[in-house]
């Protein structure tokens, strides 16, 4: 078996074990290949093993590699920041975007939305450590922010994404991921198809997936180091 097999098989393997060990049922937590700093190659031998959602970070690295891969059927989703000039074309080549921190930008990715595409799936990144450095919009814009997605036509909310501090001892972090699962369950309270907390990465998807976490995002423990 090729490394990225041996890895993609052990990957699973451990939602497997974390989503029996939380008691949730089989297929309820998917898995999201970050594919940044990785090479179409790797991609395209990660899609032949069955993985069909990737998430990248920069645009322009993205568009080259969608080029190269265009005929495969992957979902790809967007997960880096975002400058506003960039707006119109994430809008266009992706069908998630998980970073998405303000009104305006919002309002970007919903008009430049292709109409012959499905509307853009959307998660709001909460900056649940309130980390000066990260962005993320604060607990109390998620009501409004939510209200206001409702309102486009571009866009369809689907859910939560965070990225907690790595610094944190792990009980703090552990407190993080349960602020965001209590988020993700008001959102789901006060909202129709509120269905993906994307939590967890490489080394902390157990306790994200014990927390609630819907949707790990995973790049070096399945690609190896970034290039
Ligand atoms: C890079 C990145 C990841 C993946 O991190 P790994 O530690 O390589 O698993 C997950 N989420 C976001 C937002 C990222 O930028």
């Amino acid at each position: 078996m090729s490394d990225i097999s041996c890895s993609y098989h052990a990957t699973i393997r451990r939602i497997t074990l974390a989503s029996a060990a939380a008691s949730r049922p089989a297929g309820t937590v998917k898995l999201l290949a970050v594919s940044k700093k990785q090479s179409a190659n790797k991609i395209r031998t990660l899609h032949n093993l069955g993985q069909t959602a990737f998430g990248e970070s920069y645009l322009q690295e993205a568009l080259t590699k969608q080029a190269e891969l265009a005929d495969l059927a992957i979902e790809w989703h967007f997960i880096g920041p975002i400058q506003s000039n960039k707006s119109a074309k994430i809008a266009a080549h992706f069908d998630w975007v998980q970073s998405v921190d303000s009104a305006r930008l919002l309002q970007r990715l919903s008009a430049h939305r292709p109409s012959e595409l499905a509307p853009l799936n959307i998660l709001l990144q909460i900056n649940i450590d309130n980390e000066i450095q990260k962005r993320g919009i604060s607990a109390v814009d998620l009501i409004p922010l939510s209200a206001l997605v409702a309102e486009l036509p571009g866009l369809r909310l689907r859910g939560l994404m965070a990225i907690p501090d790595p610094g944190k001892p792990a009980h703090e972090q552990l407190h993080s991921l349960e602020k965001m699962a209590g988020l993700f369950r008001y959102l789901q309270a006060e909202f129709r198809n509120i269905d993906t907390l994307s939590l967890g990465m490489s080394t902390d998807l157990e306790t994200a997936i014990t927390t609630g976490s819907t949707m790990v995002r995973v790049g070096t423990a399945l690609f190896g180091p970034r290039e």
